[in-house]
């Protein structure tokens, strides 16, 4: 077991926006999250890396217990990427530098070593001809690849991926989403959230649909999209297929 979330909850002030959630993710595993705007999936997401607080239950990564004072969070949050859908490149470092500052500045590597993994994990993308170049000048779909690759750089453990295509163009989500099922098809742990329906069919192991906070439905793809149980996924998925 990679990740073991138990009894999750948090509110924000009389929200209750994560309501008893538990999770357990397994090495290699691909959980893909659906459900409507608001129903606490980027909540979600941000308690496993600690980004929020939860009030109550465990977020159990490797072993330890993030939601405990003495925990090695930095150590943790080193191993869990996050991509967001806004991209969050820094504008005044270029493509390289974006992607080596993390593993130099934490001192795992020099930067030398950092540039070399970075160039190969560039190419891997398509993006070898960018290193140079500013987020600025760079497309949507192309700052999402840099933006993944930049993860990489820290070799994680496990990526979580909050609507990684929602800003793009569908040719750009395209792309971004070719990259995404690579490393899915090489094993990466991974949790997305994400409205990409075909995507989520394809790649995940495991469908959980959120609503109000709450797992209200979760299964294989085929379960979830063929034979959906609940009033509540039938009309979202109306609405969204
Ligand atoms: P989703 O990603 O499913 O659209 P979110 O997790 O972003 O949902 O938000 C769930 C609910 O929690 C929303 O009503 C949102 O307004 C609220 N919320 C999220 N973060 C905060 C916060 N830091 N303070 C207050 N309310 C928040
Ligand atoms: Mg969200």
């Amino acid at each position: 077991m990679v990740l073991d979330i138990k009894g999750l909850h948090i509110s924000f002030g009389k929200l209750h926006v994560l309501n008893d959630i538990s999770i357990s993710i397994k090495k290699g595993e691909k959980v893909v999250i659906i459900g409507p705007s608001g129903s606490g999936k980027s909540t979600l997401l941000r308690c496993i890396n600690r980004l929020e607080n939860p009030d109550a239950g465990s977020i159990i990564f490797e072993g330890n217990d993030l939601t405990e004072k003495n925990c090695d969070l930095d150590k943790a949050r080193q191993k869990i990427g996050m991509v967001f859908q806004s991209f969050n490149l820094f504008p005044h470092l270029t493509v390289l530098e974006n992607i080596t500052l993390a593993p130099v500045t934490l001192g795992i590597q020099t930067k030398e070593e950092a540039a070399s993994d970075a160039k190969k994990l560039l190419e891997r993308v398509g993006l070898s001809e960018k290193a140079e170049c500013y987020p600025s000048v760079l497309s949507g779909g192309q700052k999402q690849r840099i933006a993944i690759v930049r993860t990489l750089a820290m070799k994680p453990d496990v990526i979580l991926f909050d609507e990684p295509t929602s800003a793009l163009d569908p040719e750009m989500a395209v792309e971004v989403l070719e990259v995404i099922k690579s490393l899915a098809s090489d094993g990466m742990t991974m949790i997305v959230v994400t409205h990409e329906m075909g995507f989520a069919r394809e790649v995940a192991d495991r469908v959980i649909f959120m609503d109000g906070g709450m797992i209200m439905e979760e299964g294989t793809p085929e379960k979830i999209f063929l034979h959906p149980e609940s009033d509540r996924l039938k009309q979202f998925l109306d609405s969204v297929l």
